[in-house]
């Protein structure tokens, strides 16, 4: 049997142009999301499947684009992202990427300022499987929509798979050129609904099981019941709770629960204000107050403001709009990209991770 020298000289193929190798790239995913990890129910089951279909065959399906929209904290990300791990696992050659609308933009504008627009465009035509997260951002960013426009076209003639993410319907995307939101409508838009009661179960039961926690049934019942806005504060909801229970050592039952999610639920009996949330962050970090709200850019202070709008996001009832308000008249999208950005640290900086823990645990036991 010759086999191995069949290995060792591959018939070439003639459509390969020599010294072109397939691009390496890091496809920027969390490994974590998955889509065994993404619980499955009526508020994502179109989106779910259709993104399970798009990570089996990229490119050859009929969801080209897959836009996957809806709310904050509804599990855009994790969706978009269980695609890439999926087409990672199944298609280990295939080339993808992972990339916030917001980083595409500066890397963008980065490469217009040294004139190297085309090789920006170039690079990202080599991609297999484009994954572009929270395009809402691309409102008003002209310049970086042509250069999108020139790259979706090409990836989509050349049957490479987009999956993009919007917090909103792409009709609704205020912004965003008619030429891009027409081929937005190529393929499928499929939204994410908040979790009914049963998902949301189900969801907080797969963390605990996954960190490997335990609690009591009504207290999963009742963190369920009280937290229906979205998967995030579910996870926050949780995550509270168990600092409480070590913190002071104390078993989980429904009594910790209840007073830990107080400013959680409705029935909130303290009510913790932007202003409140602002002035405890400032102390902690030592930052004065009017920094906070001005449009100071210096590392420290922007990172005390986004921890300040996140926490606001999580224990007041106040908008996005009316956080950014309360900021010196900042948008809800600033307010949103702090969340993220927030979020996005706490996974990878152990120290900034301790300080928003600690922070939280502050403004929880202010609330009490
Ligand atoms: P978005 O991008 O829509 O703001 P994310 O994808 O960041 O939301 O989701 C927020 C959190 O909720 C993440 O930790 C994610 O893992 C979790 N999550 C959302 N939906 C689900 C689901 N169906 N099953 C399990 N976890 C979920
Ligand atoms: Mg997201």
């Amino acid at each position: 049997m010759d086999f191995p020298l069949v290995i060792n000289n591959p018939v070439k193929n003639p459509f390969v142009i020599p010294g072109l190798k397939k691009m390496q790239i890091d496809p920027q995913l969390n490994p974590n999301y998955t889509f065994e990890a993404f619980i499955e129910g009526d508020c994502n089951r179109v989106a779910r499947r259709a993104g399970k279909t798009v990570a089996e065959k990229p490119g050859a399906n009929s969801f080209n684009p897959l836009v996957i929209y809806g709310g904050v904290g509804l599990g855009k990300t994790h969706l978009a992202q269980a695609i890439g791990n999926e087409v990672k696992r199944l298609h280990p050659n295939k080339v993808v990427l992972y990339v916030s609308s917001e980083k595409f933009i500066n890397q963008f504008m980065d490469h217009s300022r040294n004139n190297a627009i085309n090789d920006f465009i170039h690079f990202y035509q080599l991609i297999d499987v484009l994954i572009l997260d929270d395009v809402q951002f691309f409102a008003k960013a002209e310049k970086s929509q042509d250069a999108f426009f020139a790259i979706f076209n090409h990836l989509h003639q050349s049957q490479k798979q987009l999956v993009l993410t919007s917090d909103k319907s792409p009709k609704d995307l205020d912004g965003v050129q008619e030429r891009l939101l027409s081929r937005f409508r190529w393929g499928l838009s499929a939204d994410l609904q908040v979790p009914e009661y049963d998902t949301r179960i189900e969801i907080l039961e797969r963390k605990m099981k996954n960190d490997g926690l335990e609690m009591p049934k009504e207290v999963v019942k009742y963190i369920a019941y009280n937290i229906s806005n979205n998967v995030r504060e579910l996870e926050g909801a949780l995550i509270s709770l168990l600092a409480q229970s070590s913190l002071n050592r104390r078993e989980i039952d429904l009594d910790l629960a209840k007073k830990v999610l107080r400013n959680f639920v409705k029935s909130s009996s303290k009510e913790i204000t932007i202003d409140t949330i602002q002035k405890m962050v400032c102390e902690y970090f030592d930052v004065p107050y009017d920094k906070l709200l001005q449009k100071t850019r210096k590392r420290e202070i922007v990172q005390a403001r986004q921890i300040t709008m996140y926490l606001a996001k999580a224990f007041t009832k106040n908008s996005l709009k009316t956080i950014g308000e309360h900021f010196g008249g900042r948008d809800h999208t600033t307010v949103i990209h702090s969340c993220q950005t927030v979020k996005d640290l706490m996974d990878t900086d152990g120290v900034f991770r301790e300080n928003v823990l600690e922070l939280q645990q502050k403004v929880q036991l202010a609330a009490m």
